[in-house]
């Protein structure tokens, strides 16, 4: 599968396949084109040649079809994005009723479960800007799962975060791969890649340099790009 920008080739060739419940983190210098590569799954951007499958189908070009893809494929980015004039509730809400055609209250009862297991059930009624960043973090989680996912992709969901607050969004992460959710995650917390990844696939310059499991990737990069990006992260 291949991307350009213009005269910019960021995505060469890219054969990358993430399996049923699989945890599959991205790493790489910036610019390399995991977001784009995160972008391209739920067609936020096409591709100009190759393929991409989802669940056993050619990702749809337009209409109820994208639609559906969009809504089975979870995304939670470095910026929150919550509707900052919609209560925490009504942000996990709104999809399901308005997406999905789901009864307010069927809704927001699954809504409150949903808080209930990100940690942050009691702050329901209010808006977003009254919450931390690690708790608005949660919240889009947990907006993510209201749509019943097959996947999630998360690009970064981490980095705007201060320090102290990392570890509450990396610990549902956790969870959540350990209930055998689907996911790529474009993120340098090594800690969250050794307890949840299956692999982590090293991008750089656009291509997949290498593939391993987390320990051996960590502990013994095969490609001096690998071995050169992890003495500057470590
Ligand atoms: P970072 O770690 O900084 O988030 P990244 O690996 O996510 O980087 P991308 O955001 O995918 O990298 O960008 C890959 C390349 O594509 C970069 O050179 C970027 O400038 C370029 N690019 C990204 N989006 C666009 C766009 N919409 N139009 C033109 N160029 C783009
Ligand atoms: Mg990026």
């Amino acid at each position: 599968m291949n991307k350009h920008f213009g005269t910019l080739h960021v995505l060469k060739d890219i054969d990358l396949s993430v399996a049923r419940g699989e945890v599959v983190v991205v790493i790489g210098p910036s610019g390399g084109g995991k977001s784009t590569l995160c972008r391209v799954i739920n067609r936020l951007e096409a591709i100009d040649s190759g393929g991409i499958t989802f669940d056993g189908q050619a990702l749809p070009a337009e209409g109820k079809a994208l639609a559906q893809l969009r809504s089975e494929v979870g995304m939670v980015f470095q910026s929150f994005n919550l509707f900052s004039h919609k209560t925490i509730l009504e942000n996990v809400t709104l999809g399901p009723i308005k997406v999905r055609g789901i009864a307010r209250q069927q809704a927001e009862q699954r809504g409150l479960e949903l808080l209930e297991r990100v940690g942050i059930a009691s702050q329901a009624a209010k808006y977003p800007a009254q919450l931390s960043g690690g708790q608005q973090q949660r919240v889009a989680i947990a907006r993510a799962l209201a749509m019943d996912p097959k996947m999630i992709l998360f690009d970064e969901p981490t980095s705007a975060l201060d320090p102290e607050m990392v570890q509450e969004v990396l610990d549902v992460m956790v969870g959540l791969a350990s209930d055998g959710m689907t996911m790529l995650v474009v993120t340098h917390e090594m800690g969250f890649a050794r307890r949840a990844a299956d692999r982590v696939v090293f991008m750089a310059d656009g291509q997949i340099v290498e593939e391993s499991e987390p320990e051996a990737f960590f502990t013994q990069p095969k490609s001096d790009r690998a071995r050169d990006f992890l003495s500057k992260i470590l």
